[in-house]
């Protein structure tokens, strides 16, 4: 099994965003216990097209959250917390984040598709809506706002790229197209994807992006940033070792690493890289 430690986890949620659990120290406990080299929050920002405590914290809520994040990095001098910040992108409110996000020194920003056309179709709750769907359809426009997304300038990580394969719901036509696209975008806007193990905890079971959308990836020598997507400590670091040997599946010799908004790679085999 390939060895896991040294490894970042960049995608940890907190009891904030209303849908977590557990309090940070133990989030930084257990990546102690599997060795991991850094840890960061990229808790939801807060939600400004609906009113919704179920889903992320308030915006008053948000200073709080970066001293929260500030504090544990001092409890924990030997293990790398970052601050990070996942933000739902919607082209009706994307010209809003910019400034609320300069008051704060954020590591990473990740940017998120939940919505289409003000569906929240990875959100349970909503799970009907895929009824009578064109799922063809579906896909194509939520691949359309990841690349929106990738140009809109916010965002350092594309978090769960593939998110849209959550509940299982996939076209029958070839998609490798949609992914093409998206990516051609992705790599000329510059940014990191996420490899983001929560698929294997949803009705898809996979790993968000699939092998194929990585292999689109590492062709367009794009990066990768890793993530869990915790929503409660055990979850830290889950199931890295697939993670790990999917990226160097596809050729992958490191993963992406952030300290203020500045990349560098942290290599599989030799550490750091400038
Ligand atoms: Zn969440
Ligand atoms: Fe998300
Ligand atoms: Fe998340
Ligand atoms: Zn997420």
């Amino acid at each position: 099994m390939a060895d896991t430690s040294g490894l970042v986890d960049y995608h940890l949620h907190t009891a904030r965003c209303g849908h977590a659990l557990g309090n940070m120290e133990d989030y930084a406990r257990r990546a102690d216990a599997l060795g991991l080299a850094e840890i960061g929050f990229s808790d939801h920002f807060p939600m400004l097209h609906i009113e919704d405590r179920a889903l992320a914290m308030g915006l008053e809520e948000l200073p709080a959250y970066v001293e929260d994040v500030e504090r544990l990095r001092a409890a924990f001098p030997h293990l790398g917390v970052r601050l990070g910040i996942e933000v739902d992108f919607l082209p009706e409110t994307v010209h809003r984040i910019g400034p609320m996000l300069e008051p704060f020194s954020f590591d990473y920003v990740m940017g998120s598709v939940h919505y289409v056309d003000g569906w929240g179709f990875d959100d349970p709750r909503c799970i009907e809506g895929y009824q009578g769907r064109d799922i063809f359809a579906l896909w194509a426009r939520y691949f359309e706002f990841l690349g929106e997304a990738a140009e809109c300038g916010l965002f350092d990580i594309l978090a769960h790229p593939d998110l849209i394969k959550k509940f299982g719901f996939r076209p029958e036509a070839d998609v490798s197209l949609l992914y093409e696209n998206c990516l051609d975008r992705v790599a000329k806007a510059g940014l990191a994807v996420e490899v983001n193990t929560a698929g294997l905890r949803k009705p898809v079971g996979e790993i968000y992006p699939s092998e194929e959308f990585l292999k689109a990836c590492r062709e367009r020598d794009i990066p990768v940033a890793l993530g869990s997507d915790a929503h409660q400590p055990e979850e830290v670091g889950d199931r890295f070792n697939e993670a790990l040997e999917l990226l160097l599946r596809v050729g992958y010799e490191g993963i992406t690493v952030f300290s203020g908004r500045r990349r560098s790679t942290l290599d599989f085999k030799r550490g750091l890289r400038g």
